[in-house]
């Protein structure tokens, strides 16, 4: 039996309500349409999250590969992961300095480790040897210098420059998946590693829902991340809705604002925020193709 298919993308929470935003939404809107095409022409979640993240990574308009923001040291710092729902299988890399599509080398770990998540000089060493296209100048490749969402960000007043992307999917064989990468916190100290990486707080995929986080990484691992979402489903019978409504308002409660997008095995999805804005695109095979920022 073939099931309904579905695809959400987020490219970040952090957003400047004074910013025209025409680019990354003429973006997302292709973005989500090829995504939709993939899915009805029988790829897996899986495949198509993979690549809708790497898409948004090689794209220079978000906070994750080119674009991404330089730590306290001038370095960029990229952390991402992906979770197959299927197999309840994941992979992760944190603090990588020179790996060119951060969920490539994610993917990677997921599909020949059987560890969950890499850091930095290990990260950068595996991404390599598993073949992966590497950057020689990272600061020149990932520091745009023009139109860098992270200096446009530092207008705002939080203090805390940030974006990520993210994809959730679910295929015609109703398995799901999910992805996550940023370059996490403008200025964020070198080695900081945010929620982005820890599949359950930032990403996370199961038989159920597949989830991606988006915000102030520090307060979704204090409020118990994605897998929380899918935790209060499962063992509080909550819909989705509330789980999304009520794992954004424990991120509040941390001091913390983001959004997420869900998408459940039925085909349901949600896409909450609390922060200003949050960019994000979902089309399926019955759900009309809608973008939107504020
Ligand atoms: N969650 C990311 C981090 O804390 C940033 C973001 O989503 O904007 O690294």
């Amino acid at each position: 039996m073939s099931h309904d298919h579905v695809i959400a993308l987020h490219g970040g929470a952090g957003v400047n309500p004074e910013r025209d935003y025409a680019k990354v939404e003429t973006h997302l809107s292709e973005l989500v349409d090829r995504c939709e095409q993939m899915l009805a022409g029988g790829e897996t979640a899986l495949d198509t999250v993979e690549f809708a993240v790497a898409e948004m990574e090689d794209s220079g308009l978000y906070v994750a590969g080119r674009g991404s923001a330089p730590n306290d040291q001038g370095v960029v710092e990229c952390d991402a992961a992906i979770m197959d729902g299927a197999r309840l299988r994941a992979g992760g890399i944190c603090a990588a300095v020179d790996v060119a599509q951060p969920i490539r080398a994610a993917r990677e770990v997921l599909e020949n480790t059987p560890y969950v998540l890499l850091a930095g000089d290990g990260a950068n060493a595996f991404a390599r040897e598993r073949g992966l296209e590497m950057v020689s100048d990272p600061v020149s490749h990932f520091v745009l210098p023009v139109g860098v969402e992270a200096e446009e960000l530092l207008k705002l007043d939080d203090g805390l420059a940030h974006g990520t992307v993210g994809a959730v999917a679910l295929d015609r064989n109703g398995q799901l998946a999910s992805a996550t990468s940023t370059g996490g916190l403008l200025g964020k100290r070198a080695g900081r590693v945010g929620d982005t990486p820890i599949t359950g707080i930032g990403n996370w995929a199961d038989e159920e829902v597949a989830v991606s986080c988006t915000g102030i990484g520090e307060a979704f691992i204090y409020a118990g991340g994605a897998r929380d979402l899918a935790s209060r489903m499962a063992y509080a019978g909550q819909s989705l809705e509330d789980a999304g409504a009520s794992l954004l308002a424990e991120v509040a409660r941390h001091r913390g604002d983001g959004g997420l997008i869900a998408v459940h095995r039925t085909g349901e999805v949600i896409m909450p925020f609390n922060s200003a804005g949050m960019k994000r695109a979902v089309a399926g095979s019955r759900i009309t193709r809608a973008v939107a920022i504020l």
